[in-house]
């Protein structure tokens, strides 16, 4: 078999009602790009139908390969293990929901002929509902404020890559991590087109708001050191607020005498500062935590099998 020129990249997890339509839709543009191609599909531990549909569609379509984990890992890493798997000299990566529509792949590829290294997309018309839209936004200006990136979008996970940068992010290893902001650390020459985006009509989404805020931790703590920094420095400010004040409350001992008045003014700046303290020990606990996972060096997912891939 020829080596394939792209690799098209899918993590799925509980997608059994998304994959029939996304086949249908997918599959004609790869044939349509008239070039050696193969479809990686990650079953992420479904506890659906998915594997047993990814199977079949082994058998059926020539180029579709899947990858079983042995349980949920995650998004990411899903996808880190495909690309370990992949062979393509352009690699795009696409979510399994139909959110993202395949028939923008070719522009995608286009932009990577034009010698560009990693396309990102920024989605037109976000169709998600108002509090994802605006914590999106909020994420992405305090990110690339942050990490001193510049991403329009880091959240849409439409994207294309040249190999150079799948290689480098093979060599990675590292047990969190948020892929577009990896790439773009390795990128040289990286551009951004618009593309369409869509309702999730089929199953539902993946994310928690609480496993939202996980993957923005993994995002923040990965590529930047500024929450650590802002914390050293508003400690800093505090002590200095702090001596102002007992020069204050000195000089009017001398000169008012005992004052006792203002208790509970003084419990609610304290709470305050309570608070700031306990919300300081969280984030040093966010990047403590991740260096200890990165430490034991225990693996950051399981394959259990995987399917259509040649023998060694
Ligand atoms: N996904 C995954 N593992 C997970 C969560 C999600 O492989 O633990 C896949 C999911 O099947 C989909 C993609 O990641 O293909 C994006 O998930 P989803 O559409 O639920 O996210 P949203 O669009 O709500 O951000
Ligand atoms: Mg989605």
């Amino acid at each position: 078999m020829t080596r394939p020129y792209v690799s098209i990249i899918i993590p799925v997890y509980n997608e059994e009602k998304t994959l029939q339509p996304l086949m249908e839709r997918l599959y004609p543009v790869a044939a349509g790009l008239q070039k050696p191609f193969e479809i990686i599909f990650t079953n992420d531990g479904s506890r659906d139908r998915s594997l047993e549909i990814l199977r079949s569609y082994v058998a059926q379509y020539p180029g579709v390969k899947v990858v079983e984990f042995n349980g949920n890992f995650g998004q990411h890493m899903a996808i880190l293990a495909a690309f370990e798997r992949s062979s393509g000299e352009i690699v795009i990566t696409l979510d399994a929901d139909l959110q993202n529509p395949p028939e923008e792949i070719p522009r995608m590829i286009a932009e990577i002929e034009k010698g560009h290294d990693v396309v990102g997309t920024i989605r037109k018309k976000r169709q998600d509902p108002l509090f994802r839209r605006v914590a999106s936004r909020i994420v992405n200006i305090t990110t690339n404020k942050m990490t001193g990136m510049q991403m329009s979008d880091y959240g849409c996970m439409l994207r294309a890559y040249h190999r150079n940068i799948i290689d480098n992010i093979n060599q990675c290893g590292e047990s969190t991590t948020f892929i577009p902001a990896l790439a773009q650390t390795f990128s040289s020459n990286p551009t951004e087109i618009m593309v369409g985006h869509e309702e999730r009509t089929l199953g539902e989404s993946k994310y928690s708001f609480y496993r939202l805020i996980r993957l923005n931790f993994d995002l923040m703590t990965g590529f930047s050191l500024v929450p650590l920094q802002l914390f050293a420095l508003l400690g800093i400010i505090t002590s200095f607020l702090a001596v102002a004040f007992a020069v204050l409350l000195f000089v009017r001992r001398f000169m008012i005498g005992a004052e006792v008045e203002g208790v509970f003014t003084l419990f609610a700046i304290l709470f305050f500062f309570i608070g700031i303290i306990i919300f300081g020990i969280g984030i040093v606990g966010e990047y403590v935590g991740r260096i200890y996972q990165e430490v034991r060096k225990r693996p950051r997912y399981v394959v259990r099998k995987t399917y259509g891939f040649e023998e060694p």
